[in-house]
């Protein structure tokens, strides 16, 4: 009788605090969402009108209040987010010459090559040198520098994917796990500061962590950027992955082992090498132009501190009408990516809207895209609606398991901060263990949109389920990602299906919602850990924090 009393008073406090979360709501959501009238959800569509429509609604039913752009002086559910949009015209011409013979290369075959970002209206490269830069690393804090100072103007560099260490998973470049330095953000980036005319990376798989089919399908399609004041800087004109077969054939052909040049740039003597009579031409235009994509953002009011902000994030976005699967399929449902996460999103702030009022304010990003390279969350991080000095912390979620549940969870790359902290800590209690990013190798720190948060200095994580289930474990839960990543990632086939149970989701949620509102509900001021890059940033504005 006694531990029966015990039992319920504690199932009693449990239910006072964490709110239940309903996994058919989060079906409809998800299903809704990734439907094929929604077209994929790509920016600057018509899928993008529904999925505003559709988001906004659910988040007032749900009693959330419009938290975007002012209008009157009244707030609306979006924030503008203007976006550069580059589309290459018709089929591009792309070729090689090496060895003394010419040889055409077929954009999505050999080569994908992203429309031009750095403000060219048309490309015309006849002839240019090709050089083999390593993986095309400047660090100087870790003495590194695969360009040795050469003079790079006019040439279209050659590099490999994921940083020097990678392979050896020993070295300065965190071993197996990827640094910002084996992202292909950071290897254009640095080639624009290298005067770069182009630059072709390499696509290998393990490296890569995805296939190429990832990387036909994200680069032969729509580009966009944010706007900026000078885009060459951060842009070369060509922007291109080439697959691994072709790039050890080009070498072949130029008298270079592409297997032993590797291994050289894993090293810090690596010096650049041309590859002898070997040219790349190119020859397109590009059509570009400025358009309007929104962030959707629902808020709850804070009682107490309303000028304090939590923020829960989720990308809306996908990748819209694309090529063609084996199927004959051409829209990218994006099911898991990201439906899962603005299912979520929408669910906490119903949850929240049912509690009593926070003492700080709620904030609700759906942001656009993140699919560009997170460029909704880079424009709010920029121009952010509530001051990021005063934003308390950022909860991302992108890609969730639609199945589950599972005993563990995790978080995108392994930044330390008290805000991860305060997440392992309130898992605990749910008897959710924390592990740590089960593939560091892929650079997922890097890879969603809390990255744009953390690299202004807030506090900020990405939460990603577990692949501990509690049917079948870890082999059960590896099998189900690797099948993800290999058959539907980035794919049309991203699709809703009935079998999914959402218990995972359901479940992981209430733990969201508990870290969000220790958040609220106290004066707690999570940091970053002292040895973390984003500290300094942060510590700019410590301030105006009390
Ligand atoms: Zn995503």
């Amino acid at each position: 009788m006694l531990s029966l009393a015990a039992l319920s008073l504690t199932s009693a406090a449990y239910a006072a605090t964490a709110p239940t979360f309903d996994a058919k709501r989060l079906s409809e959501d998800v299903k809704t969402l990734s439907s094929d009238a929604f077209e994929g959800r790509g920016p600057a569509t018509e899928g993008e009108k529904k999925t505003i429509a559709y988001v906004s609604e659910q988040m007032k039913a749900a009693g959330l209040q419009p938290g975007g752009d002012l209008k009157d002086g009244k707030r609306t559910w979006t924030q503008a987010v203007p976006l550069l949009r580059a589309e290459i015209k018709g089929t591009p011409k792309l070729g090689v010459s090496a060895g003394g013979k010419t040889f055409a290369l077929t954009q999505g075959e050999e080569i994908a090559v992203r429309a031009a970002l750095d403000g060219s209206k048309s490309v015309d490269v006849k002839g240019a040198p090709l050089v083999f830069l390593g993986y095309g690393v400047k660090a100087p804090e870790r003495k590194w520098d695969d360009f040795k100072g050469m003079d790079l103007k006019g040439k279209v560099g050659i590099v490999l994917i994921n940083d020097p260490d990678f392979e050896t998973g020993q070295g300065d470049f965190g071993g197996k796990a990827m640094t910002y330095y084996g992202r292909w953000t950071y290897k254009y980036e640095e080639a624009a500061r290298q005067g770069l005319l182009g630059l072709l990376i390499v696509h290998e798989t393990e490296p890569a962590s995805y296939g190429w089919k990832t990387v036909k399908n994200s680069n032969t399609n729509v580009q966009f950027d944010v706007v900026r004041d000078k885009p060459s800087s951060v842009h070369p004109t060509i922007e291109a992955w080439v697959q691994r077969d072709f790039a050890v054939d080009l070498f072949k052909k130029s008298g270079l082992d592409f297997d032993a040049l590797k291994k050289e740039a894993q090293t810090r003597d690596f010096k650049p090498v041309v590859l002898k009579d070997a040219t790349f031409s190119a020859d397109y235009a590009v059509d570009e132009k400025v358009i309007t994509s929104y962030n959707i953002v629902g808020r709850i009011e804070g009682a107490k501190r309303p000028d304090e902000t939590v923020i829960y994030s989720a990308h809306w976005d996908h990748l819209g009408i694309g090529a063609p699967d084996a199927k004959g399929d051409k829209i990218y449902n994006g099911a898991v990516d990201n439906a899962t996460g603005t299912a979520g999103l929408i669910e906490l702030g119903r949850a929240f809207a049912h509690a009593p009022k926070p003492d700080r304010s709620i904030v609700f990003l759906n942001v656009t895209a993140e699919e560009k390279g997170l460029l909704g969350s880079e424009y709010y991080a920029s121009k952010p609606l509530y001051p990021l000095a005063k934003t308390v912390g950022v909860i991302n979620m992108d890609a969730l398991d639609p199945m589950g549940p599972a005993k563990n969870f995790t978080t995108s790359g392994s930044a330390k901060s008290d805000l991860q902290d305060l997440l392992v800590a309130d898992a605990q209690k749910a008897n959710l263990a924390y592990s740590p990013d089960p593939h560091p190798e892929a650079g997922h720190f890097f890879r969603s949109d809390h990255f744009s948060f953390a690299k202004q200095g807030v506090p900020a994580f990405s939460f990603g389920s577990g692949n501990d289930l509690v049917t079948g474990g870890i082999p059960a839960g590896e099998a189900a990602h690797k099948d993800y990543v290999t058959n539907r990632y980035h794919q049309p086939a991203d699709e809703w299906q009935p079998t999914w149970t959402f218990a995972g989701m359901a479940h992981d949620l209430g733990v969201l919602y508990q870290v969000g509102s220790d958040l609220a509900n106290s004066d707690r001021w999570p940091d970053w850990s002292k040895d973390s890059e984003f500290r300094a940033k942060r510590d700019e504005t410590a301030s105006e924090r009390h």
